[in-house]
């Protein structure tokens, strides 16, 4: 069962519009899974259309528009001549396979553009292309037996587990937990089924044990 969700400010800056697009899609990716948030978000949504309503002064003007003064051939046009839709067979397949391991990958992220799949030991990631800055996005996965050294995050960092399972110090965890961290967290993710992740970090993670202060770099490799 679904143990970890979106905090509630998060669900209403998704209705919104006010997350990025990777924080967006794990809310979507999470509620596909999860009847509960996904029932907060439609309430939420309506409650935003009754306001919307409440404060239209003029909703007579929708009945206004003369239809003859759009111009059908140049909106047509218009959206032909958007470049974008030219990159579609760059997206996410539907259905993805790492390392010998097969998952399905969910809709919300379908759309976007990711970047070549890099592994070190077990674990494998490819990276979104969503030009967020400072915000870094991936697919992670972890073969069965691996384990992210200990760290904090400067930043945040948003665990969604797509596939698989995998335990912290704070217990296991299924697909759909929503795992939201920021710098007061450490923790050691180990897997032994294998797992696939969405993650999303803002800066560069911070490994604290010994050994792991000398692998840091693997902290940019991950997030
Ligand atoms: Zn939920």
């Amino acid at each position: 069962m679904i143990k970890h969700h979106p905090k509630t400010e998060l669900l209403n800056a998704h209705v919104n519009g006010q997350l990025p697009a990777s924080l967006s899609a794990a809310i979507a990716m999470h509620n596909d899974l999860c009847p509960q948030c996904a029932q907060a978000v439609k309430h939420m949504t309506e409650q935003q259309a009754e306001l919307l309503f409440e404060h239209n002064d003029a909703p007579e003007l929708a009945n206004d528009i003369d239809l003859n003064e759009i111009d059908i051939e140049q909106m047509i046009s218009d959206i032909t001549n958007d470049d974008s839709v030219e990159l579609l067979a760059e997206n996410v397949p539907v259905t993805i396979s790492v390392k010998g391991q097969d998952y399905k990958i969910p809709r919300a992220i379908q759309h976007m553009h990711m970047g070549k799949w890099h592994s070190l030991g077990k674990i494998t990631r490819a990276r979104m292309e969503l030009n967020e800055g400072d915000i870094h996005s991936s697919l992670l996965q972890i073969e069965p037996g691996g384990t992210v050294p200990e760290h904090t995050h400067k930043g945040f960092e948003l665990t969604l587990l797509l596939q698989g399972s995998f335990s912290d110090e704070m217990g296991t965890y299924v697909p759909g937990d929503f795992i939201m961290l920021d710098g007061e967290h450490q923790h050691t993710p180990a897997t032994t089924e294998g797992c696939l992740c969405f993650t999303v970090a803002d800066g560069a993670q911070h490994f604290t044990q010994g050994i792991n202060k000398l692998l840091n770099p693997i902290g940019s490799f991950i997030y």
